[in-house]
């Protein structure tokens, strides 16, 4: 069941909370077992279809990687303005009747990921306002980096925030333009600072907006005279849609009764998409600007093999985001690939909190190295970033424990050594291993025979895609090489991370 639930429509606002604990293997404590970078989270839109919930609930199913916490649906059917969130799984917030009173032909989606402090059903989204010409939905990916600066000036000329998301931050500025809806959206959208992609949804319209260096991913298709629009492609197909093209930076679609309209609250900057969507968060059967993410993981890893090779028995890939990677250094050098870690995917929440000897224990729990498959040979360990280092000691360690007799370490991405200001939450610089140790050291540390990062050129063309011939391949690279594509220092009032 969902940990907490909210309904409603505009008049309608009920609360009540279950579970208030937290979630030890979902990756929302410190010192997780796995301390990977955790997703974003994932949006998903349609305008004109009449069954708008039940696709939200395909599509934000097929987003659930890029977020665990909660989920939401706004639907409108031009009329009645109604929402459904809830803390957990979408198939845990929404059932079958739940969907079926959502109705209307067009509705905004959410799942969010969140850090721990922010864990709470006020932050779910699509969060809903009072708007002087009607409700209004906003659901949002990404993290505005000025959001502290501007929350800070509307609050001193009065205004009083609810949450601590920058979707409301752009409710604020919206209702304190005296423009029309779209005018204000658009002078709203234009002071933000940051990675994003916003969805609005009024009673008769839908606004889609992507950030002037198109740092999130955000995508539009049809279905029939329908439009939806989704953080990736692979919800886009659960649905059945036609892709159409990738959201361009600084664009403001207006869907209304005329259709659509392409407009822009701002002129596109350098094209930064983030490049850990293809190392890492986006789904393989999901292409991002042109490039198939299984495709360019497979890039990866062969180029990987060129760039260092090590001789061995056998190669094995992280699950899941690595497995393609491990695919492509194994056709390369002819070794062959095995499953010699295999992940259990039923893990999902555990209400029991370890005790810190069972924590250790706990990567077990999530990953298992194959002893019939790993004793001893040596093995290429195909993984797609290093972070504190402790999940990539602690994997090493199952295949050293299994039987392997020598484990090389290779990551598909450059030494991330940087934290990220357009949302993915990172541990603060101090904690990230690549920031303060030497790769000779980060290989001790993990218990490595040897240890190699793809470089940022081979990474650039792994990827290819539309904007391979852009400056750094139309890629946000800010992690690995401190090059951030937009301001990111307002004076101490800027925010890193992930804020949906
Ligand atoms: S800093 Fe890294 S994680 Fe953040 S958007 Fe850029 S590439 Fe992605």
């Amino acid at each position: 069941m969902s940990d907490e639930i909210k309904t409603g429509n505009a008049n309608q606002d009920k609360t009540s909370a279950l579970w208030t604990g937290d979630y030890y293997n979902q990756g929302t404590v410190s010192g997780d077992i796995f301390d990977t970078l955790k997703e974003e989270c994932g949006v998903f839109g349609v305008f004109g279809h009449p069954e708008a919930s039940s696709m939200s609930y395909y599509g934000l199913h097929a987003l659930q990687h890029r977020g665990e916490e909660s989920a939401g649906i706004c639907v409108t059917d031009g009329e009645n303005f109604n929402y459904h969130r809830g803390m957990g799984l979408v198939k845990e917030v929404f059932d079958k009747d739940r969907i079926q009173s959502l109705v209307g032909d067009r509705s905004i989606g959410h799942v969010r990921y969140s850090t721990s402090g922010d864990s709470r059903l006020t932050n779910a989204q699509p969060l809903v306002f009072k708007y002087r010409d009607g409700d209004l939905a906003i659901a949002t990916n990404g993290n505005i980096v000025n959001e502290p600066l501007i929350r800070r000036q509307l609050e001193a000329s009065g205004s009083i925030f609810q949450t601590t998301s920058d979707t409301e931050v752009l409710a604020h500025l919206i209702a304190r333009s005296p423009k029309g809806f779209v005018e204000a959206a658009r002078d709203a959208l234009s002071q933000l600072v940051g990675g994003f992609a916003f969805l609005l949804l009024m009673k008769d319209k839908l606004l889609v907006a992507s950030d002037p260096n198109g740092l999130r991913p955000l995508v539009m298709g049809r279905v029939g005279e329908a439009y939806v629009f989704a953080s990736e492609s692979c919800a886009l197909e659960t649905i059945g849609a036609e892709i159409v093209r990738d959201i361009e930076p600084g664009e403001l679609l207006v869907l209304d009764e005329r259709g659509l309209t392409e407009d822009r609250f701002a002129e596109p900057k350098r094209k930064a998409l983030c490049a850990m969507e293809y190392i890492y968060f986006a789904r393989p059967d999901s292409d991002l600007n042109g490039s198939n993410l299984h495709a360019a993981r497979k890039r990866m890893g062969g180029r990987m093999a060129i760039e260092s090779f090590v001789d061995a028995d056998i190669v094995t890939g992280v699950p899941d985001s690595s497995i393609s990677a491990a695919i492509g250094y194994a056709e390369q050098t002819g070794i062959p690939y095995e499953l010699g870690l295999i992940k259990n995917k039923y893990t999902g929440r555990t209400f029991i909190q370890p005790s810190q000897e069972l924590r250790e224990q706990g990567v077990k729990m999530k990953l298992s190295a194959v002893r019939r498959v790993v004793e001893g040979q040596r093995v290429v360990m195909i993984d797609d970033s290093i972070v504190r280092g402790t999940t990539s000691r602690r994997i090493v360690n199952l295949l050293r424990e299994a039987g392997a007799t020598e484990v090389h370490v290779r990551i598909t991405s450059p030494p991330f050594k940087n934290p990220c200001f357009y949302g993915i939450d990172t541990p603060d610089r101090r904690e990230l291993i690549a920031s303060y140790k030497t790769i000779d050291e980060m290989r001790r540390e993990i218990n490595a025979d040897s240890l190699a990062f793809l470089t940022p050129e081979g990474l650039i063309q792994s990827i290819g895609g539309l904007n391979k011939d852009d400056y750094k391949g139309g890629l946000c690279l800010s992690c690995f090489d401190n090059d951030y594509p937009t301001q990111v220092d307002f004076g101490g009032d800027e925010k890193e991370g992930c804020s949906c």
